[in-house]
C-alpha cells in the first residue's frame, strides 16, 4: 500500500515525541481537541510494579489521573491527563503508585516542559505571569507559585552562590541570573 512508509529522512509521525513527552517518561494514548485547548491522555511508560519496601511484585489495583499543564502546542493550552497505576504488593499489602517525578515535581501542576516553557517565556520573551498563565491554561496563582517554587529549588541547590541575598521573590520586573553552562534561567528579585 502506498503511503504507509515515511519518505526518506522522515520518521513516522508520533505524537509522543512531537510533544516531547518521551522526555517525561510518558506516552500519549489519546487526544481531545477543542478550539481553545487540547487534552492529551497519557500513560506512564515505566510499569514500576516492584514494591519499594519489600521488593516483591505488586498487582495493579486501580488508577488515578494526574492533570498537568504542558507547554502550549498549536497556540492553545495543552493539558496532560496522566493515568497512574496503583499497586498493592502480594506479600505484605504495601501500596504505591507509578513514579511520575520525570514528568513533574511532586504535587506540581505543571509538567517539566510546561515549567520550562513558563520560565523561558518570562525571561526570554518578557511575558507577564498573567500571559504565561493564559498560555498554560492555569490560574495566575498556579503559574506564579510554580515559577517561585522552581526559583527557590534552584537557589537551594546552589547553596553559597547567593549568600548576600536577603530576600527572594519573583516579580514581573526581573533581574536575570543565568546558571553556568546551561540555558536554564532563574528569575529572582532581591
Ligand atoms: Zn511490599
Amino acid at each position: 500500500m502506498h503511503g504507509a512508509t515515511p519518505e526518506a529522512g522522515f520518521a513516522r509521525a508520533d505524537m509522543t515525541t512531537f510533544c516531547r513527552l518521551d522526555e517525561l517518561g510518558l506516552e500519549v494514548t489519546g487526544q481531545r481537541l477543542t478550539p481553545d485547548h487540547a487534552v492529551l491522555a497519557c500513560r506512564v511508560v515505566n510499569s514500576d510494579q516492584w514494591c519499594r519496601r519489600c521488593g516483591c511484585e505488586g498487582t495493579p489495583r486501580d488508577t488515578v489521573t494526574r492533570r498537568l499543564a504542558h507547554e502550549p502546542l498549536g497556540r492553545r493550552p495543552t493539558i496532560l491527563h496522566v493515568t497512574i497505576r496503583r499497586y498493592r504488593c502480594i506479600n505484605r499489602g504495601h501500596v504505591w503508585r507509578q513514579d511520575t517525578t520525570k514528568a513533574a515535581e511532586p504535587r506540581a501542576k505543571l509538567s517539566r516542559r510546561g515549567l520550562r516553557w513558563a520560565l523561558e517565556a518570562i525571561v526570554c520573551q518578557h511575558l507577564t505571569i498573567a500571559r504565561v498563565a493564559e498560555g498554560l491554561g492555569v490560574a495566575w496563582t498556579a503559574a506564579n507559585d510554580a515559577v517561585l517554587a522552581e526559583g527557590k529549588r534552584v537557589l537551594i541547590d546552589d547553596t553559597g552562590r547567593f549568600d548576600d541575598v536577603t530576600a527572594i521573590g519573583v516579580d514581573e520586573h526581573v533581574w536575570c541570573h543565568i546558571r553556568r553552562g546551561d540555558k536554564y534561567v532563574t528569575v529572582i528579585m532581591t
